[in-house]
């Protein structure tokens, strides 16, 4: 490991002091602010500064700063264990300016930063960026000065280069602006795709998103009646950027994904233990989701937000039974995760000392959510089990059977494939994802921010999870809010 995760993390906000910036610690994973139930970019605790307000902080004024935000995104949660190149927690690297440098000083401390021998040491030649369509300051300066060529430059409309996404028609009002994106190719034995092929599929294990600067100049503000959007200049033009610090450590150290660098090789090497399970082959999904869940449960519990039906401590809820469901894949039938609470605590405390502060508490919390779901889980057992016995070998258990016990029980269908196969039976898999694009349908008609993964708050009830709060089981509401 040429450098770890925490050395990565260190000499970023080093270069950023010596660049003028102050350092300032992270806020805490319950949103500053009531667009998302959680921080989701390092900007978010600033927005105050970007509409204009004054860039003081604890009585230091500085008009540039520099964190490490500790980010909770449940939009991309069903593609954690799978893309790879998702967390439900990671941390964003960030360099924010209130009308002070702009989009030169950014682009070129950018590149700096992650090609320095010095600093990350990256290979210039492999690097790709992406622009607003029609940004020609930003093609100027990534072309003339930092010398990169045209080929290595793709423009985008709003969906792609605007932040938040497609702000402009979606929403949320507030501070916005064009970005421009930087990749890096991680060569062909990640994958034989080219970097015009990336956004076709985005699936690419090769071209990694590392890093998005954005120059918001923009309130957006209630549309007009007809729904016209309304985009009001900033009375300054401001910077803020967001990098990867995870998945800038995977490339440093050249490891495949996440679950192979210094932060969760030991997580993901102790859930193989506990399981007796090698990390290898389909279940290794089971590995990564229970790994890079109990990171994110750990420091949301750690935060204050307890367990419950409702808000936020339900999508933690959600995230915990997810966890829970591939460890019970993996043969836990016992509270078991919560044994991964201390890997967690000594591996980011040092940066985040809440961790430390409430290990005791975020172990207990997680332990008695494992009694309790595991409990529902058998409920689901035992219901398939009815259900199953009373049907002949070789028929077909109905997709709306297997839905309802997904639904209900927060039952997943490949448990009920393993145990239908047991007793001869199939199921019906194009009816049970029929049922489920129906539920879905359902509850994006209720999303308030439309396809946004960031702002989609019901996104991550779409896929491995429950979609309605667990019925019948009073106990879950009596002990929902205690930690
Ligand atoms: P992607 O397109 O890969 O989903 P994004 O465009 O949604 O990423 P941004 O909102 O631009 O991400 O966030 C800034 C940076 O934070 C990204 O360039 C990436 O390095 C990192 N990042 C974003 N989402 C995640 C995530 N779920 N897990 C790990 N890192 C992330
Ligand atoms: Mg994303
Ligand atoms: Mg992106
Ligand atoms: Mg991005």
């Amino acid at each position: 490991v040429s450098l770890t995760t925490a050395q990565i993390r260190e000499k970023y906000l080093q270069f950023f002091e010596g660049k003028g910036h102050l350092r300032l610690p992270s806020y805490s994973t319950v949103a500053p602010d009531p667009t998302t139930l959680f921080t989701v970019a390092g900007m978010q605790p600033f927005k105050d500064q970007f509409m204009g307000a004054p860039a003081v902080f604890d009585g230091v004024a500085n008009r540039r700063v520099t964190t490490a935000q500790k980010c909770v995104r449940v939009g991309d949660i069903e593609n954690v264990g799978r893309t790879r190149r998702h967390l439900s927690l990671f941390e964003m690297m960030g360099n924010f300016s209130f009308g002070d440098y702009f989009k030169r000083d950014a682009i070129h401390w950018a590149w700096e930063f992650l090609t320095g021998a010095e600093w990350m040491g990256m290979d210039a030649s492999k690097m790709y960026v992406t622009i607003y369509k029609d940004d020609e300051e930003a093609f100027t300066y990534w072309t003339q000065e930092i010398g990169l060529d045209a080929s290595h430059i793709h423009r985008f409309d709003a969906d792609e280069n605007f932040w938040p996404a497609n702000a402009p028609l979606e929403g949320p009002n507030g501070p916005c602006g064009p970005c421009s994106e930087i990749y890096y190719d991680r060569g062909p034995k990640y994958g034989e795709d080219t970097w015009g092929d990336y956004f076709q599929t985005r699936e690419s294990a090769r071209f990694l998103e590392v890093w998005n600067l954005v120059f918001p100049q923009f309130d957006r503000q209630e549309p007009l009646a007809d729904g016209t959007p309304v985009l009001r200049d900033l009375p300054f033009k401001n910077i803020d950027t967001g990098m990867g610090l995870e998945r800038v450590a995977s490339v440093v150290q050249d490891v495949p994904d996440f679950y192979s660098n210094d932060v969760f090789a030991p997580i993901v090497a102790r859930v193989a233990e506990l399981s007796g399970k090698p990390y290898e082959g389909e279940v290794s999904v089971s590995h990564r989701v229970v790994a890079e869940h109990l990171r994110s449960v750990s420091m949301i519990l750690a935060d204050g937000t307890p367990f419950s039906n409702t808000g936020r401590g339900y999508t933690l809820r959600k995230i915990m039974r997810r966890a829970i469901r591939h460890g019970y894949l993996l043969g836990f039938r016992e509270p078991t995760l919560f044994q991964l609470v201390p890997l967690v605590v000594e591996g980011m405390s040092s940066a985040y000392p809440e961790l430390r502060d409430n290990q005791a508490k975020v172990e207990a919390s997680v332990k008695a959510e494992e009694e309790r779901f595991l409990k529902t889980l058998e409920g689901g057992i035992q219901r398939l089990g009815g259900l199953l016995s009373g049907m002949e070998r070789g028929a077909v258990l109905s997709g709306q059977d297997a839905f309802v016990l997904y639904d209900t029980y927060g039952f997943p269908v490949d448990l009920t494939l393993e145990i239908a196969e047991e007793y001869g039976i199939t199921v019906d898999e194009a009816g049970y994802a029929e049922s489920l694009e129906n539920a879905q349908e359902i509850a994006r008609a209720g999303s308030k921010y439309g396809k946004s993964e960031l702002f989609g708050g019901n996104q991550e009830a779409l896929e491995g999870l429950p979609r309605t709060e667990f019925v019948g089981y009073d106990e879950l509401n009596v002990e929902a809010d205690v930690v």
